[in-house]
């Protein structure tokens, strides 16, 4: 047995410390870190199931140009001439890089130093880019620094938590924890959780207010004029530490004058909008924990400071439980804006804009390139390259044609680009099919760096294995490539510790107090023993900074914003009546490239689906369990229907998770629609305007294989991974002249000596089919007019698991029950 090592989960924003072991057979085993603050032991399904994801199934595992394996010395040369040439003849802004809050701190320092240092333009953004710039552009407007000013400490200090816009029980689901336990052994926190779904966080709360979508604005407006009205303004702190709160007021006062209006705008109970206005003004320790639900909208920056000026106006702010909270989606959202992964941003929180911020990298970094305007943010770097402005990306550790809005677009762009980079750890992803070159990346558990959670809590990940194959880590591919570009002495790091500490002196450069980002004190720290901490940490805070009572405005004041509620960008029409609702599940992350290979994980949801009131779903004349297409001006996608009495009426939520390598079409991404935030430039993700009507295929059906297949003549598929096998969901348009033929090619037990049975009833449509081999089950399809009809298919995937059938699981396999 070996370690364990100390490091931290990939997946989300709470960063959780995990211990990892290799057992004496090998085998890793993954556990909560006590030692680690963030989350004291515990884990969640997702960091629980790790070890099962660290296979090399689907890896990239050698460089490649144009499909054609090649040496790493010819794939960084290809990039690097096509960086210079594209440079060369169109100019810095012809190129860009997409990167990701997956990166660590290290390879994210390194491409924005050499994009924004060394190539002269700002065109790098990240995928964070989807997931907090409202709330990044909001802390700005607020605070004059882009800071969280509490911690996780005061969750569970706190005598009231408002949840808005975010259902921790499944996208945080450690932090949600500490609360629910909290309330289970002491009553307290009262939760009140403000989401147009009943979701999992709703269960354990004291009271839900299901507004309507886009309307959290209009609502914590009312809350500011509530707290103004019942006389619990904090007004030492307003006159000492903020400004602008006239301004706020009256632009509440126009858009909510009372409680009553609130509740008309917001469809809620006026009776439980006031007695959340009640608890918020009489309950000091108060929380506001937001998220997507906030963050992804086109005034997505508005609602987060309709958010602050409530904690502003009661001056609960980064005191012990209280104080407005953004909670990151992505492991190391943090860390990116730390070193200036947004196109609107330099590095250590640095501005473009500011002449003397520009003056003091270009020194620092000796860069007299240095990029003197912002960049494309996300979704204007892809309609960019869509009008053949941006001739060369670099794509890093994200997967765009899966993610971003409008995917449909994304992917015209990505064809027409005359060089496309990707670097990955998956070989097939719905973004590599169209890269020139591809680069392997080392993978979590590979990887050695550092990411920030969102209490601003710096954490090592570290490295348990060796990366397999000839995968590299970020930083390296970035300064191999800058160094055949000529910048040899910029980029010349001999591992992620010498960067981390550049890193560390340039946040303490120049900076006295005046930026909120200073790691200056980590300078000289023991990097492979750094422990977990806040920052600011630097002379004045050596161990770190638990909360940020201060503001980084030209006066020290914090603003208050006058907040004009906007309705989303697209509307519902009669066209396309329903607003349509994206967001994650429990137990996937992002594009399941990770949490996809977890039998675990992928057992609970095996295909895409979409949840829906009962009662819309009667006027779209959709069944329980059947297939539904969702259209939008933008796309279409196909996706199971799911009755959910939670939801609201006239509004529907899918999940993001399935990609093109996932399922034929169940890609939410193709439907939602591009609007985004003036200001953060964040796209609006949670509300997109669509219709929905039933798919009625011929046939629907599932296969259950030892193996992968490929599911030509299914109009409708998706794929999940389950123990000892791989399932398959199918619908088809039309039915094959012979379905033994057919079913033999598509389990692809035409090729190989077996025993086939099979059951067919051609005037039912009802057919069924297994394969064994040397006595065990090894491929079965089912096939029926309806999906009701269908068996279940937990007991014919336990089968798998079995060495042979016994006579009786061979008299059940077609049934696909036990037999009695
Ligand atoms: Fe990982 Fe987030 Fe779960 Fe913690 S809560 S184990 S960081 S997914």
């Amino acid at each position: 047995m070996t370690g364990p090592v100390r490091t931290t989960c990939p997946y989300c924003g709470v960063g959780c410390g995990l211990k990892v072991t290799r057992e004496a057979d090998g085998r890793i085993r993954v556990e909560g870190d006590e030692a680690h603050p963030a989350n004291r032991g515990r884990i969640c399904i997702k960091g629980a199931s790790l070890a099962e994801t660290i296979g090399l199934e689907g890896r990239l595992l050698h460089p490649e140009i144009r499909g054609r394996r090649a040496s790493w010395d010819k794939a960084l040369d290809e990039v690097a001439d096509g960086f210079a040439r594209t440079i060369r003849e169109h100019g810095p802004d012809s190129v860009a890089f997409y990167v990701s809050g997956q990166l660590l701190t290290e390879d994210y320092y390194v491409a924005n130093k050499l994009m924004k240092g060394f190539i002269g333009s700002a065109n790098i953004d990240t995928n964070s880019r989807l997931c907090m710039a409202s709330s990044v552009a909001g802390h700005k407007r607020a605070f004059g620094a882009d800071i969280v000013p509490g911690s996780y400490e005061d969750i569970d200090l706190a005598d009231l938590i408002v949840l808005v816009g975010s259902n921790a029980a499944w996208c945080h689901p450690v932090l949600h924890q500490r609360i629910v336990e909290r309330r289970a052994s002491t009553g307290l926190p009262r939760v009140v959780v403000i989401d147009p779904r009943r979701t999992a966080s709703c269960e354990d709360a004291d009271l839900h207010l299901p507004l309507v979508s886009g309307t959290d604005a209009v609502l914590f407006n009312g809350l500011l004029l509530h707290v103004a009205r019942s006389g619990r303004m904090d007004e030492a702190f307003s006159a000492s530490s903020t400004e602008g709160r006239t301004g706020a007021l009256a632009a509440a006062a126009d858009s909510t004058p009372t409680i009553e209006d609130v509740a008309a705008a917001c469809g809620l109970d006026a009776d439980h909008v006031r007695a959340f206005y009640q608890w918020f003004a009489v309950t000091e320790r108060v929380v506001t924990l937001y998220s997507q639900g906030i963050n992804q909208s086109s005034s997505g920056t508005d609602k987060v400071n309709a958010i602050i000026n409530c904690h502003l106006a009661t001056g609960r702010i980064a005191k012990p439980g209280a104080g407005p909270f953004s909670l990151t989606g992505q492991p190391n959202a943090m860390g990116g804006r730390e070193v200036g992964g947004l196109a609107n941003q330099l590095a250590a929180h640095m501005e473009i804009a500011n002449a003397d911020h520009r003056a003091l990298v270009r020194n620092f970094w000796k860069a007299p390139n240095l990029a003197a305007k912002v960049g494309l943010k996300a979704v204007e770097m892809f309609d960019a390259m869509a009008r053949g402005e941006i001739k060369a990306v670099w794509i890093m550790c994200t997967n765009p044609a899966a993610s971003l809005p409008n995917t449909g677009r994304v992917k015209e762009a990505l064809a027409t680009c005359p060089l496309v980079v990707v670097s990955d750890c998956m070989r097939n992803t719905d973004t590599t099919q169209f890269a020139h070159v591809l680069l392997p990346a080392a993978a979590w558990g590979e990887k050695d760096g550092t990411v920030t959670n969102s209490e601003r809590r710096i954490s090592r990940q570290r490295p348990f294995l060796p990366p397999p194959g000839e995968a590299k880590p970020d930083w390296w591919m970035v300064c191999e490539v800058a160094k055949r570009m000529g910048l040899a002495d910029a980029f010349a790091y001999d591992g992620p510790a010498a960067i981390f500490r550049e890193h560390a002196m340039l946040s303490g450069e120049g900076n006295n107090g005046a930026r909120a980002f200073d790691i200056s004190g980590l300078v000289d720290a023991d990097y492979d023993s750094l422990a977990p901490v806040q920052w600011p940490v630097n002379q004045a805070a050596p161990n770190g900074t638990a909360r940020i009572d201060r503001f980084y405005t030209a006066d020290g004041k914090a603003r208050f914003v006058a907040v004009v509620p906007r309705a989303p960008a697209h509307p519902v029409n009669k066209d396309y009546p329903l607003a349509l609702n994206t967001g994650r599940i429990r137990d996937h992350w992002h594009t399941m490239t990770r949490t996809g290979m977890s039998p675990r994980l992928s057992s609970g949801e095996a295909e895409p689906y979409l949840e829906i009131h009962p009662e819309d779903a009667s006027e779209c004349e959709l069944i329980e369990g059947g297939l539904a297409r969702i259209e939008s001006r933008w796309g279409a996608t196909v996706a199971r229907v799911r009755m959910a009495a939670g939801q609201r009426r006239g509004e529907i939520f899918a999940p993001i998770h399935w990609t093109e390598t996932a399922s034929s079409s169940g890609h939410v991404g193709l439907a939602v629609n591009p609007a985004r935030d003036p200001v953060s430039g964040q796209p609006e993700l949670k509300h997109t305007p669509v219709r929905v009507e039933p798919y009625a295929p011929k046939w629907h059906g599932f296969a259950l294989s030892q193996s992968d297949l490929v599911p030509d003549g299914a109009s409708y598929w998706a794929r999940a991974l389950g123990a000892g096998f791989v399932r398959y969901e199918l619908a088809g348009d039309a039915a094959p002249a012979d379905w033994d033929v057919w079913a033999r090619r598509f389990l692809g037990a035409a090729d190989r000596a077996g025993e086939w049975i099979s059951y067919r009833d051609t005037r039912a449509l009802q057919y069924r089919f297994a394969e064994l081999r040397a006595g065990r089950l090894t491929a079965c399809l089912f096939i029926a007019p309806r999906p009701e009809l269908l068996p279940p298919r937990d007991w014919l995937g336990q089968l798998f698991g079995r060495t042979s059938l016994s006579p009786q699981d061979r008299m059940g396999v077609l049934a696909g029950r036990e037999a009695a």
